[in-house]
């Protein structure tokens, strides 16, 4: 017969087969701790009392379960609340259950333990300190739903939140979600670099989660977008004085890095119930309104109206058309003389785009330059734009120059200097034939990067002209910044000067402005003899308009300059640095400033 073996009892230091076991069980990385089935502690290894700051004179075996946690309870690892836990735990327990489950320690530990029935009676529990990877899971989760950045919700939060606040909101009361969108926050990335950018993106979160109340949310989407959920509105008003709060905090200026940056915000709203009862269809409309927000001046805030869908559509339809356009090659270029006043002959030839859609006929570049500035087309328009006319340039007759309209998003996003170089080198025309116009609007950003470029331009020998002078916001400040070769007044002066007055008095100042600059005056849009006359009069140098011709196709402009006498493109001469402004022509000219702005 075979002799049955002892099996180890624990409790027994004397027992050999005891100490392994004891040696075994205080290497494993559980606290382990055996009952008898009358409730008494047989044996508990060391990982057990080291987890609960137990000594072994503590816990002596045949020590009773209550005795322990009035002792845990003493030494602080177990709560009141707990201990009637563990009651329940030891009842449950003598009907034989398994258990098992997470404990918190009134010391912020959290641990997981195991209840398993012995056969014989009796049970053993595990006790594990999951503290290190329950924090490491917390950290994970809030990875998950937080933005790295700026530490605000993300997406994935903000969906939840809605839906949860969309619940507790009270029947009557609004829900707003608020979609915000930094306006030239690319602007700013690109000429400060990114860290400025992300300093800026930290700040202004900040500030939004300051105008916020704790039951409201602020998320950020990436990018500069930012999305605030606010609840419990009785009227559209208090959702429009947020959104005017939220404003004021941005705009204050912000010093970062020894930048002062001062940026804008637009803000689209949709209120809950009648523009959406899900996140879903609140985000799409607070999307929409926030789209036409930007589209009507930037720096504001629109609430969601029924009628934006179409326009979003048919503007996203555009945004399609447009891409694919450049594609196809649907783009041309056409071109309209400049003529010199004095001789009667061309001088310059500006590039005028201009998009034959099969659909929808020819789009104007005023309705398709601005999409394209939006989305980014630009870039790769204007590229192809300044290589065409250049490699067309060439073939004209060599004192005409080409004029080319660069717009201020090409000078924030792509190295213009390089692709003019480029286009004129491989063309072969001579950098004296190119003109660049450009509009105030990059000048407004005082970035010392765009007037870097503009004076490598010209040092090059590439002229700079100023185009549609008058519309913007004016302007001397300007012409002291940088050094142009041409003013292009814009036409809606020319339109007015035959009725005489102001009109005329504002053409005959920037003439004299510019002559004191030695910068050549162009008159645009010239239609009529009478207008022709009148800015010959006051002194333009050239004019531009339908009265000579309308912009024609590559063509047609080659054979016109062929068969005519052209005028020598005129070449910058020496002129007075412009700080040398005379203080008289100043006041003339801040005059005619405060004229324009009428
Ligand atoms: P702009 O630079 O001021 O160009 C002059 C505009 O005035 C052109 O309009 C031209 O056709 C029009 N025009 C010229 N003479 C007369 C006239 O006697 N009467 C009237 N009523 N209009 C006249 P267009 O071609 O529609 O271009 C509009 C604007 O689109 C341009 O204004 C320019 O800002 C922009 N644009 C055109 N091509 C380009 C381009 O290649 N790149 C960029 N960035 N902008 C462009
Ligand atoms: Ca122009
Ligand atoms: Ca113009």
């Amino acid at each position: 017969m075979r002799k049955k073996r002892a099996s180890p009892d624990a409790s027994d230091p004397q027992d050999p087969n005891a100490a392994l076991l004891h040696e075994v069980l205080d290497c494993v990385p559980q606290g382990v701790i055996m009952f008898s089935g009358e409730g008494r502690m047989l044996y508990c290894n060391r990982r057990y009392r080291d987890t609960y700051g137990f000594s072994e004179e503590d816990l002596r075996p045949g020590i009773t379960m209550e005795s322990m946690l009035t002792m845990r309870n003493r030494t602080g690892v177990i709560g009141p609340e707990e201990r009637k836990y563990c009651r329940r735990q030891l009842a449950a327990m003598r009907k034989g259950l398994v258990q098992s489950g997470f404990h918190p320690t009134p010391d912020g530990r959290t641990i997981h333990y195991i209840n398993t029935p012995i056969p014989s009676g009796g049970w053993i529990v595990t006790h594990e300190d999951m503290t290190q990877q329950r924090q490491a899971e917390e950290q994970i989760e809030h990875m998950a739903s937080h933005d790295a950045l700026t530490d605000l919700p993300n997406r994935v939060s903000f969906q939840s939140h809605v839906e949860q606040a969309l619940l507790l909101n009270s029947r009557g009361r609004m829900l707003a979600v608020m979609f915000l969108d930094l306006d030239n926050f690319k602007g700013i990335n690109d000429t400060l670099g990114h860290q400025v950018g992300d300093e800026l993106l930290k700040v202004v979160a900040d500030r939004l989660r300051s105008c916020i109340r704790g039951t409201d949310m602020v998320a950020r989407f990436g990018g500069d977008e930012f999305v605030i959920i606010s609840s419990g509105f009785n009227s559209p008003a208090r959702a429009a004085a947020l959104a005017t709060r939220i404003r004021e905090a941005v705009l204050e200026p912000f010093d970062l890095a020894d930048h002062r940056v001062s940026v804008d915000i637009s803000i689209g709203i949709s209120l809950s119930p009648n523009d959406g009862t899900d996140a879903e269809q609140l985000l799409k409309n607070a999307d929409q309104a926030l789209y036409c927000a930007k589209g009507s001046g930037r720096g504001t805030y629109r609430f969601f109206e029924g009628e934006m869908d179409v326009r979003t559509t048919e503007r996203h339809n555009l945004e399609l058309d447009l891409r694919a356009g450049f594609v196809n090659g649907e783009f041309e270029i056409h071109y309209q003389p400049l003529v010199n006043l004095e001789s009667g002959k061309v001088s310059c030839c500006e590039a005028l785009l201009r998009w034959n859609h099969p659909v929808r006929g020819s789009v104007p570049p005023d309705i398709f330059i601005p999409v394209a500035e939006e989305i980014g087309l630009i870039t790769r328009l204007g590229e192809w734009v300044i290589r065409t006319v250049c490699a067309e340039a060439v073939k004209w007759p060599e004192q005409v120059a080409a004029a080319i309209n660069v717009s201020p998003v090409q000078f924030r996003t792509q190295n213009v200097l390089q692709i003019v170089t480029h286009a004129l080198a491989s063309s072969g025309l001579p950098p004296g034939r190119l003109e660049l116009e450009i509009t105030e609007a990059i000048l407004l950003d005082e970035s010392e990067s765009t007037l870097a470029v503009l004076r490598q331009l010209q040092a090059l020998g590439v002229r700079i002209a100023m185009d549609d002078f008058g519309t913007g916001y004016s302007s001397l400040s300007y012409l002291r910044k940088f050094p142009f070769d041409k003013i292009k007044i814009d036409q809606c002066f020319i339109k007015d000067l035959s009725l005489g007055g102001a009109a005329s008095a504002i053409v005959r100042a920037v003439t004299g402005i510019a002559d004191s600059f030695h910068m050549v005056t162009t008159a645009e849009g010239v239609e009529t003899e009478e207008q022709r006359v009148i800015v010959k009069a006051l002194g333009c140098t050239e004019m531009q308009g339908h009265l000579f011709s309308k912009a024609i196709p590559p063509a047609e402009i080659l054979a016109l300059l062929t068969s005519m006498e052209v005028a020598p493109c005129s070449p910058p001469p020496d002129r007075p640095a412009p700080d040398r402004l005379g203080s008289d022509r100043l006041a003339v000219a801040m005059a005619w400033g405060r004229a324009g702005e009428r």
